[in-house]
C-alpha cells in the first residue's frame, strides 16, 4: 500500500517535470479545455477530477482515447464508469419496481374487482338479462354501457364493442353458464359501489360460501 503511493507519487512528479520540460502550463486556474488540447499534441495532461498529471505515452490506445473524450485519468475514467454502471442499476430497479406497482394497480382495478364479482357470483338466467340490459345498469350503476353483453362469434370483436372507435368491452370473454358474455371495461371506482349494490339488489352477490361453491360448480 505504502509503496503503491510512493510509485505514484514519483510518476506524479516525473510526468510533472516532463510537463515542465514540454511547456505545458501547469497553473490551477487554465481551463480543462486548454488542458486536454494540449495533452493531446504534447502527450503530457492533467486529469480533470484528481488534478493529477497524466502521461499518454503510458495510456493504452483506449484509455487515451478516453481521456481525450473525458479528461479523465485511466483510474477516475474507471470510478466514473463504474458510477455510470451502478446508476444505470439504480435506475433498471426503479422502473423494474414502478412496473410491478403498476401491475399491482391493475390487478385491483375496477375492472379487475367487477370482473371478479361477476365470476364469483353465480348468476341465473333472471340476472343475466338485468346485467344486459342498459337502463336498468345505467340507472344502477351510472355506467352507460351494459355491464354485460353476450360475445357473438359471429361478428368481431370491433363490430360488437366498439363505439366512436373504441373499444367499450374487454377483449376476453367469461363463460357463464355455458355462453360466452363479455364485460363493459367502462368501469371507474366511482362506479364500484353501486355495482356491488346492484349485484345485492339483484340477489347476485356471492356472501357465503354455498354461494361460491355452487359458483364454481356451474363454471
Ligand atoms: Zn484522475
Amino acid at each position: 500500500m505504502t509503496n503503491e503511493i510512493i510509485v505514484n507519487e514519483t510518476v506524479t512528479e516525473n510526468v510533472a517535470a516532463e510537463a515542465i520540460a514540454e511547456n505545458v502550463t501547469t497553473r490551477e486556474e487554465t481551463t480543462t479545455m486548454t488542458t486536454v488540447a494540449k495533452a493531446t499534441t504534447t502527450k503530457v495532461g492533467k486529469c480533470t477530477a484528481c488534478a493529477k498529471f497524466v502521461s499518454l505515452r503510458k495510456m493504452t490506445t483506449r484509455e487515451k482515447a478516453n481521456y481525450k473524450r473525458t479528461g479523465l485519468c485511466p483510474k477516475c475514467y474507471a470510478k466514473k464508469q463504474a458510477e455510470r454502471l451502478a446508476t444505470i442499476a439504480a435506475n433498471k430497479a426503479a422502473r423494474a419496481e414502478k412496473k410491478a406497482n403498476a401491475q399491482a394497480m391493475r390487478a385491483n382495478s375496477p375492472f379487475n374487482q367487477v370482473l371478479a364479482l361477476v365470476q364469483n357470483s353465480s348468476l341465473n338466467d333472471a340476472q343475466l338479462a338485468l346485467l344486459q340490459d342498459r337502463d336498468f345498469v345505467l340507472k344502477a350503476t351510472n355506467i352507460v354501457y351494459p355491464l354485460l353483453k353476450k360475445y357473438d362469434v359471429n361478428k368481431t370483436f370491433e363490430e360488437q364493442t366498439y363505439v366512436c372507435k373504441k373499444a367499450r368491452y374487454a377483449r376476453t370473454p367469461i363463460n357463464i353458464n355455458g355462453d360466452d358474455y363479455l364485460v363493459t371495461n367502462n368501469i371507474y371506482a366511482k362506479n364500484l359501489d353501486k355495482v356491488k349494490a346492484m349485484f345485492q339488489g339483484i340477489g347476485a352477490l356471492a356472501t357465503d360460501e354455498t354461494t361460491t361453491d355452487e359458483a364454481v360448480a356451474i363454471s
